[in-house]
């Protein structure tokens, strides 16, 4: 009899004690708004910034309402103007075009390589092709490009880089914090982050014209000076009135839940890393299978799992996915003719101007990925891949 898996892909870890403890807190002074505090009192969402920027090395913190408005925000603050165009990946999810497209910008595909990262040569082709000044970086499920050749290349271009670190909160390439590269970094604390509030963001920079433009931005009126994170008040002087309040704030209650959580943030990166690390090893050898190779340089937080079936006929990678399904393992394809769930692809964006993606359609469609939840144990990672590797080998024997 074949044994089925029953975990829950979906269910997170409860927030920490100390974390609901401190928002029960905040609850019952009830002071949630970030610029409602008690003579003497930081707001927590002050706190969160602080403890945030010393995290990642960063000079400026900024909370938000989620890592969707960071994204947006950090374009209109880097001051991207209407109809200018933005550089991002082709293998992305929904929120990183929608962000530009809610800054006014228009989105530009860059291919992605079959190692999940985004194709240097064709960001090169691209820039000089597009023209364009600005590149959204997805370090798209948490696999990081090289860093430093992409700098180069950006740097060499003049393009700004915004980092969008949805996937990456904890990571670092080469030793360098996930979000530190470029101009702006944005995070995203959402409950399938890597630290939960429900929705949530965070930006960073070294920059105190552009922080003050994203506060601006957020939603600080003229309580700017509370940032404790924030840019010097010399910063504002010229661009306080000139930038619209776009209301998007963190409050209390959510920063309360978070802090607890970034400070244990390494140590789940290393559960995470294990139950990565199970599944990686019990997939080794699979014929027709491709593990994603780690580059030595690359630090990362694996809180999901991707494999590729290179080449495979669409119908056989469907039954793999359907075949797994059926034994309680939940996996995504990118390779779907149709958007499910949050999976959806450059060619189902249609407000974005087709492009032509022939590589990335190509990697898409052999892709699947699965989320690894804390919930699950190491022992479940064994069993994941055993079903993963008897369904995979099962479909491809039947071909060969
Ligand atoms: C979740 C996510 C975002 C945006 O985060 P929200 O907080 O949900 O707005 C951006 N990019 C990627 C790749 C994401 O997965």
């Amino acid at each position: 009899m074949t044994r089925k898996f029953t975990g829950n892909f979906t269910q997170q870890e409860a927030i920490p004690q100390v974390g609901i403890d401190a928002a029960v807190k905040v609850m019952q002074h009830g002071r949630l708004h970030r610029y409602n505090v008690a003579q003497n009192e930081v707001a927590e969402a002050v706190l969160l910034e602080q403890e945030f920027a010393a995290y990642v090395g960063a000079q400026y913190c900024l909370s938000v309402a989620s890592g969707g408005y960071a994204l947006a925000a950090a374009l209109r603050a880097v001051e991207m103007g209407q109809g200018d165009k933005v550089l991002t990946n082709a293998f992305t999810l929904a929120p990183v075009p929608g962000a530009i497209a809610n800054a006014g910008g228009v989105p530009v595909f860059v291919e992605v390589t079959e190692n999940l990262v985004m194709d240097l040569d064709d960001l090169q082709a691209k820039i000089a092709s597009s023209g364009a000044r600005y590149l959204m970086l997805s370090h798209m499920r948490g696999h990081i490009v090289d860093m430093d050749a992409l700098m180069a290349i950006c740097d060499a271009a003049g393009v700004l880089v915004i980092e969008d670190c949805a996937h990456t909160m904890g990571a670092h390439w080469n030793g360098v914090p996930s979000g530190r590269h470029g101009i702006v970094g944005c995070y995203s604390t959402q409950t399938f982050k890597h630290i939960n509030s429900g929705e949530g963001g965070l930006l960073i920079t070294n920059d105190a014209q552009v922080m003050a433009r994203a506060t601006m931005l957020s939603g600080s009126y003229m309580l700017y000076e509370s940032h404790a994170a924030g840019a010097p008040s010399e910063a504002f002087n010229d661009i306080a009135l000139d930038t619209p309040n776009c209301s998007g704030r963190m409050d209390n209650l959510r920063a309360a839940i978070l802090r607890p959580q970034l400070a244990a943030l390494d140590a789940q990166g290393q559960k995470w890393n294990a139950r990565y690390q199970r599944v990686e090893a019990g997939l080794q050898n699979t014929t027709g299978l491709r593990i994603i190779p780690r580059p030595k340089e690359e630090d990362y937080i694996a809180s999901s799992f991707q494999f590729t079936l290179p080449d495979w006929q669409l119908d056989k990678v469907h039954t793999v996915q359907k075949r797994c399904a059926a034994r309680g393992v939940e996996l995504k394809w990118f390779g779907a003719d149709r958007p499910v769930g949050f999976t959806s692809r450059h060619d189902s964006w249609r407000y974005v101007d087709a492009q032509e993606m022939p590589q990335t359609d190509r990697v898409l469609s052999g892709l699947l990925d699965m989320r690894l939840p804390l919930t699950f144990s190491l022992e479940d990672c064994d069993f994941l891949a055993d079903i993963i590797r008897e369904e995979v080998s099962a479909v491809y024997q039947a071909e060969h």
